[in-house]
């Protein structure tokens, strides 16, 4: 703010006279020429001319009334229609009782009345209009997002709480705006046609609230939230407006999809109402059919459920509620499948529900950052684990344990990994660090350095459900990786499905162009097992060989391995 309030001092001002009487141009003239640069113009139509030609560099119009061709009335308006010349503050001259009122009804910033008697007086007047108009300019930037001229996410939850505060009993809805997979219109077409989609969109919105009378932000990239005046029928005008929307945008292959909170009279404050819009609107991800969503009772009891599981947390780790199950590895690209690793998974033994899968509470605390404890305990327990096999077996077996996508932004990271292995007995590579693909996606950079960190101190480093998070050939080649790790849902079909089976080979070749082994997971039948063998996958993990095992039962399968092997030397 400070940075932009110095910008104004120094400015060369211009002001602009209009004026069809010389001698009155002239008196005005001389009374300004000391503080400003003065230009005239002797009709409203020379007027707009020079308006629209300095519009960037003119700071005030002083306009009068009566003048031929085009006259001060109706050159104002059209200054005040015009979305570039807006911003120009009008002082107009009158010398008639009346007009004062009129002229300032149609957007005049003050007026000046004739014969000009006091010079100090008619100065003060304009360097206050300049100043007010220069300062709700500065305001307008620092409020606004530039690229869609919409609040951006601070300013619009500041008003927006204002609002709630000044009309307490008026009901606000709630709506949360997302485009779908807007990464790839953005790869695919450029980010300049990105852009224009993102000015569209907010176009279409600014029309929304000024017609309502909400507010709306780009809450940040392709996402944004409105804030408007409960409606009854939202679910009737929705699909409407979502027709509109479409028309506009003029492109069918994009698509937007909204969560909606309708208020209900529960009085929630304004995060809480977006909370939950941002829930429908999560749920409507990967379903492209339907566009809109409402929060409801069900959503209702999930959030529920979820507000449970965090406050649960702390306790459930004091009291070992946690547990840690292994699921093997195996090598198949021998005579016979050798183990070569297992994964750390974690369940959850909950007193009052049973086992909560991993599925259920990692999401919701990955969103609250709780998820780099729970990660922390777990890799505890698997190097507590990989070293106690040793004792007890003679060998290493490596363990991969999940890395969250906040794990990633802890510069502590490497330490604390490190710290762990240490503690144990253990060197940097029986651990292995899995982190999924759309963490890559999401913020490139900044897992470029993590990884690469890790990787110089030892780690290696999976990458998880690859072929869900859209990396691109050419980023994929600059990345730093150990091993892809196909996501299970292109294992399921590969035996039934032709176009499934051809995407795998399309990865395994992606991964030999890598030069890193492919893990499959996910794999339940034999058949499976067979195909991907044949197309050169290296090492494999699922129900096939055998689902995730609590400690106990893993120890059962070392053993077995072990007298396995014994048996083969004997
Ligand atoms: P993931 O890391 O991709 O783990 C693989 C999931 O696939 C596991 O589900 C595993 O039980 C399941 N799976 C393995 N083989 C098969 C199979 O043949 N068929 C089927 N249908 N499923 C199979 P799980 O244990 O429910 O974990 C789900 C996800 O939760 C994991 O996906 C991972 O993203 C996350 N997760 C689990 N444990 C942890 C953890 O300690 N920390 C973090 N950050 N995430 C974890
Ligand atoms: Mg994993
Ligand atoms: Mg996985």
């Amino acid at each position: 703010m400070q940075e932009l309030l110095k910008r104004k001092k120094g400015l060369h001002r211009s002001v602009l006279i209009v004026d069809d009487e010389f001698i009155e141009r002239e008196i005005l003239g001389e009374m300004l020429k000391n503080d400003y640069s003065v230009r005239y113009a002797e009709n409203g139509a020379q007027a707009l001319a020079m308006i629209r030609e300095n519009k960037l560099t003119l700071s005030l119009v002083i306009l009068d009334l009566h003048m031929p061709e085009l006259d001060g009335y109706s050159l104002l308006q059209i200054m005040r229609a015009d979305s570039e010349l807006r911003r120009i503050p009008v002082i107009v001259l009158t010398s008639e009782a009346g007009a004062e009122v009129k002229s300032l009804q149609l957007g005049a910033a003050d007026f000046i009345t004739k014969p000009y008697d006091m010079p100090d007086i008619i100065r003060a007047r304009v360097s206050h209009a300049i100043e007010l108009a220069e300062d709700s300019i500065i305001i307008h930037e620092i409020e606004r997002d530039p690229l869609t001229g919409l609040f951006n996410k601070e300013f619009f939850f500041e008003y927006g709480k204002r609002l709630d505060q000044q009309n307490g009993h008026m009901k606000m809805d709630a709506l949360v705006m997302d485009i779908n997979r807007f990464r790839i219109v953005n790869e695919l077409y450029g980010k300049q046609y990105g852009d224009l989609v993102l000015k569209k969109i907010g176009c279409s919105i600014h029309e929304l609230v000024e017609r309502s009378g909400g507010l709306a932000c780009r809450y940040d990239g392709n996402c944004f939230y409105v804030y408007l005046p409960h409606r009854e029928d939202l679910s009737e005008k929705l699909p409407d407006y979502i027709a509109r929307m479409s028309e506009l945008l003029g492109d069918r292959k994009i698509t937007v999809r909204m969560g909606v909170y309708s208020d209900d009279g529960e009085e929630l404050d304004m995060e809480r109402r977006f909370d939950r819009a941002r829930l429908a609107e999560r749920k409507l991800r990967n379903s492209y059919e339907t566009r809109f969503n409402f929060y409801n009772a069900e959503l209702h009891s999930k959030e529920l459920h979820a507000e449970r599981l965090i406050n649960d947390m702390e306790q459930a780790l004091a009291e070992k509620q946690f547990r840690v199950y292994y699921q093997p590895k195996y090598n198949i690209q021998g005579t016979k499948p050798v183990l070569t690793s297992a994964e750390a998974l974690v369940r959850w033994f909950h007193p009052e529900f049973g086992m909560v899968s991993p599925g259920e509470f990692i999401p919701v605390f990955e969103k609250n950052g709780l998820i780099q404890k729970l990660d922390r305990y777990v890799w505890n327990e698997a190097a507590a684990k990989i070293a106690e096999w040793h004792r007890t077996f003679g060998f290493y077996l490596p363990v991969s344990v999940n890395v969250s996508r906040v794990d990633v932004f802890n510069p502590q990271l490497g330490d604390i990994l490190c710290e762990i292995a240490d503690r144990n007995g253990l060197s940097a590579e029986n651990l292995l660090l899995e982190i999924t693909e759309s963490a890559y996606t999401d913020n490139s950079r900044q897992i470029i350095d993590t990884v690469s960190a890790l990787r110089s101190r030892g780690f290696r480093i999976e990458m998880d459900d690859f072929g869900c998070g859209y990396s691109s050939l050419n980023m994929l080649t600059s990345l730093p990786i150990d091993a892809l790790k196909l996501d299970m849902n292109f294992i399921r079909n590969i035996c039934t499905d032709k176009k499934a089976y051809k995407l795998v080979a399309i990865m395994m070749d992606i991964a030999k162009l890598l030069e890193v082994p492919v893990i499959a997971e996910g794999v339940e039948i034999r058949a499976q097992m067979d195909l991907l063998k044949d197309l050169g996958c290296d090492i494999i993990q699922g129900y096939y060989f055998s689902k995730p095992l609590p400690a106990e039962d893993f120890d059962k399968l070392l053993t077995a391995e072990r007298e396995a092997k014994e048996h083969a030397y004997n």
